[in-house]
C-alpha cells in the first residue's frame, strides 16, 4: 500500500512575513491529519526560515529547483549538497515552468533527478504534455519520452527512490483540471512503462497528480488507484484550503 503524498509548490511566492503567516495557519489546520505526508517548497531564500517554522511537526521541506552540477563556479546556481544541508527532503525536477520558461531539456532534468540522489533527496519529476500535444493524442508519447531519459540516466531501480508527478501543461495555473478519469490514465500509462521494465519500482512509487488542484476536486483524484497524491501550486498559498486538501488524501 503505497503512502499518500501532498507537497505543496509555492513558486515565486512568500515574503518573511506572509510565510510565517502561512506555515503557522497550516500547522494549527493540519493537526487533525494522519497517514499523509505533507511537504512545502518555498523558494530558495526562504527554506531556511521554514526549515525552522515547521521543525517538530509534521511538515517536510522540499525545494523548487536544483542545479544539476554538485557545486563549483556555477554562479546563481544552488547544489543539492546544498538543499540536503537546509534540511530539504525533496526537490522537484523538471517542473514545467522551468522546462518551458527556462529551457530545461530532458537531459539536464536527468542530471538534476541523479543529483537530487546523490545527496539523499527525494526528487520528484514532473512530467506532462501541452495541450498542443494532447490534442495531436500524443500525450503518452510525450510523458514515456520525459520518464525514459531519466531511466536511461539512473536506472530503472533508482526510480522509486523518487517521486514522479504527472502535471499536464494545460492543467497548470489554468484553472482547468484534468478529469479523474484522464488523470488516472496517464498514471496507470506511467506505471505501466515503468512495469514494462520492473515491477516492483512500478508498484513502489508514488504517482502525484498535479494541475488546478481545489478543495473541492481533489478527494476524487486522490480516490483514483494509480494517483498517490498531488503537487499542489495556486492552493497551497492558502492554509485552509491547502490543508482540506490534504484532508482529501
Ligand atoms: C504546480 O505548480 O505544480 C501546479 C500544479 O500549480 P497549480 O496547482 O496552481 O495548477
Amino acid at each position: 500500500m503505497r503512502e499518500k503524498l501532498i507537497i505543496g509548490n509555492w513558486k515565486m511566492n512568500g515574503s518573511d512575513a506572509a510565510n510565517a503567516e502561512l506555515v503557522q495557519g497550516l500547522v494549527a489546520e493540519i493537526t487533525d491529519i494522519e497517514g499523509v505526508r505533507i511537504a512545502i517548497c518555498p523558494p530558495f531564500p526562504y527554506l531556511a526560515q521554514v526549515r525552522g517554522l515547521i521543525a517538530g511537526t509534521m511538515i517536510r521541506l522540499g525545494a523548487q529547483n536544483l542545479s544539476d552540477r554538485a557545486e563549483g563556479a556555477f554562479t546563481g546556481e544552488v547544489g543539492a549538497a546544498m538543499l540536503a544541508d537546509l534540511g530539504c527532503t525533496f526537490a522537484l525536477v523538471g517542473h514545467s515552468e522551468r522546462r518551458s520558461l527556462y529551457g530545461e531539456s530532458d537531459a539536464v532534468v536527468a542530471d538534476k533527478f541523479a543529483a537530487a540522489l546523490q545527496a539523499g533527496l527525494t526528487p520528484v519529476l514532473c512530467v506532462g504534455e501541452t495541450g498542443d500535444e494532447r490534442r495531436e493524442g500524443t500525450t503518452h508519447g510525450v510523458i514515456a519520452r520525459q520518464l525514459q531519459a531519466v531511466v536511461d540516466k539512473v536506472g530503472v531501480s533508482k526510480i522509486a527512490k523518487g517521486v514522479i508527478a504527472y502535471e499536464p501543461v494545460w492543467a497548470i495555473g489554468t484553472g482547468e483540471t484534468a478529469s479523474p478519469d484522464q488523470a488516472q490514465e496517464v498514471h496507470q500509462a506511467l506505471r505501466q512503462l515503468l512495469a514494462a521494465q520492473d515491477h516492483s519500482v512500478a508498484d513502489a512509487v508514488q504517482l502525484l497528480y498535479g494541475g488546478s488542484v481545489r478543495a473541492d476536486n481533489a478527494a476524487e483524484l486522490f480516490a483514483q488507484p494509480d494517483i498517490d497524491g498531488g503537487l499542489i501550486g495556486g492552493a497551497s498559498l492558502s492554509a485552509a484550503t491547502f490543508a482540506s486538501i490534504c484532508r482529501s488524501a
